[in-house]
């Protein structure tokens, strides 16, 4: 078989995840994602490694932008193909590709202004990497598919996505190449979610693939249960209410702020917390939830018997979901406690910077984190117990409380991670071992080594693999 599979992304690091397979007559890409570690950044700015219009298709995994954030700017350097995504992810993508932009947008004029001022010039030019026109377009080449549909990519290669259980539309993309009465498949796992995740259903397992890529984000971790996360949430939210204080939420848009809701709805409902009021003050959150409101179909058993029975964790009594500017507003003004929940879920912008301002200083407020914080942003600042931060041009002391809850995670961890590659019910001929950090890949490579007994390895950025 005349196969060949480059590893353009993700490989020994975990974002910019990109990878080509070249097979039959066709090229295709799978996911196209923006790099986000600092070090790493400048490759946005790399002209793509194969030539965007040369590709076939290109199969995107889900909406997160460090696997779709480069999409525009394949389309604006020639890509005109389809983009085949499932449904979900193509109404988050909309959402999320058009606001990438616009930062984008906002950076180049900003850096344009502060060299200016500076007189000097960056090592980047200031212009946007792509703008809004160029997600428009691109938009317009998102091709959605349903879970499960076998989509024909031409000369005897075809697509199926199943469900990936990491956010709402993510899947897992079964490639399948079929030459003179041979098949190969490959399957490429974008990223793997976890069992009894709230809302979304578990990861499907392959019982037979040739290549399988394995993401390993959390190759080497365990993560808190469901349980511990309900049990913690309580106890943070009873504590900051008996102090009269807010619990404030720095969380992402998509996936995050939705499963932090159904939490707070399960503990209300089990009279575990009082009834308080809760905002969803992101508008790109509330954008999502209403898209998770519009996908029912692809909720697992426990949140469709919550809908079905009138409890939806987007729609509880005390929820606002914050539409307009008027609204985020007068969450300032309310008397007693309240969760509020507000993007960025690092901190690095949005209106969290608000909310933090009126909170950080007080010492009954909680604000709770509940996703990774990356080294040199606000909220890791916060994390790591700063006494003193200056936000939105003004100094605060920090008084309030400072929590973290892990065990939200959106990935698998390391046994979650084998769980998924034991459904193999044969060796396949290899497994890839990508979207992992440096330290990670190679430990994780050698635990599934020594568990599998498989031939398991770990690409570099840029190898190129024969598959045979
Ligand atoms: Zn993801």
């Amino acid at each position: 078989m005349d196969m060949q599979l480059s590893f353009l992304g993700a490989a020994h690091n975990v974002t910019g995840s990109s990878y080509c397979l070249e097979a039959n007559s066709l090229r295709l890409l799978v996911d196209c994602g923006l790099y986000q570690e600092r070090d790493l950044k400048n490759r946005n700015w790399d002209p793509f490694p194969v030539r965007p219009d040369t590709l076939a298709a290109v199969l995107l995994t889900h909406a997160h932008l460090d696997h779709s954030g480069l999409l525009p700017k394949l389309v604006r350097d020639g890509f005109s193909g389809q983009i085949v995504c499932t449904d979900a992810t193509a109404d988050i993508a909309r959402i999320m590709l058009l606001d990438s932009a616009s930062i984008q947008e906002e950076d180049a004029e900003l850096k344009s202004k502060r060299h200016q001022r500076e007189n000097r010039a960056g090592p980047y030019p200031e212009l946007p990497l792509y703008t809004t026109a160029d997600a428009n377009k691109c938009i317009s080449l998102l091709s959605p598919v349903s879970y499960g549909a076998t989509v024909p990519l031409g000369d005897g290669i075809t697509a199926t996505f199943h469900d990936a259980g990491h956010v709402l539309g993510s899947a897992m993309i079964k490639v399948a190449v079929a030459r003179e009465g041979e098949t190969r498949t490959v399957v490429f796992c974008g990223d793997i979610g976890r069992w009894n995740k709230p809302i979304l259903r578990d990861p499907t397992l392959f019982s037979e693939a040739d290549y399988v890529l394995v993401e390993s984000t959390y190759g080497t971790t365990v993560h808190e249960d469901a349980e511990t996360v309900g049990n913690r949430l309580e106890e943070i939210v009873n504590s900051t209410v008996r102090a009269r204080g807010n619990v404030v939420v720095p969380s992402f848009a998509l996936e995050r702020s939705q499963e932090v809701l159904f939490h707070l709805n399960k503990l209300l409902m089990a009279r575990r917390i009082p009834n308080i009021m809760v905002f969803l003050d992101s508008p790109m959150a509330v954008r999502i939830t209403d898209v998770f409101e519009r996908h029912p179909d692809l909720y697992d058993r426990d949140m469709t018997q919550l809908v079905s029975s009138g409890h939806s964790p987007f729609d509880f009594p005390g929820l606002t979901l914050v539409r307009t500017r008027e609204q985020s507003k007068a969450v300032n003004n309310i008397a007693g406690s309240a969760v509020i929940i507000a993007g960025s879920g690092m901190c690095t912008g949005g209106r969290i910077k608000h909310h933090l301002t009126r909170n950080i200083s007080r010492p009954e407020c909680t604000i709770l984190f509940v996703g990774y914080q990356a080294a040199g942003t606000l909220g890791r600042l916060l994390v790591d117990g700063i006494s003193e931060v200056r936000i939105l041009g003004e100094q605060y002391q920090v008084k309030a409380r400072i929590e973290t809850i892990n065990g939200l995670s959106a990935h698998a961890d390391r046994d979650e991670l084998l769980r998924w590659l034991s459904g193999l019910k044969k060796p396949p001929r290899q497994v890839f071992v990508v979207h992992g950090e440096p330290e990670t890949i190679p430990q994780f490579a050698d635990f599934l080594r020594e568990k599998t007994g498989w031939k398991i390895s770990a690409p570099e950025y840029g190898d190129k693999v024969a598959l045979e």
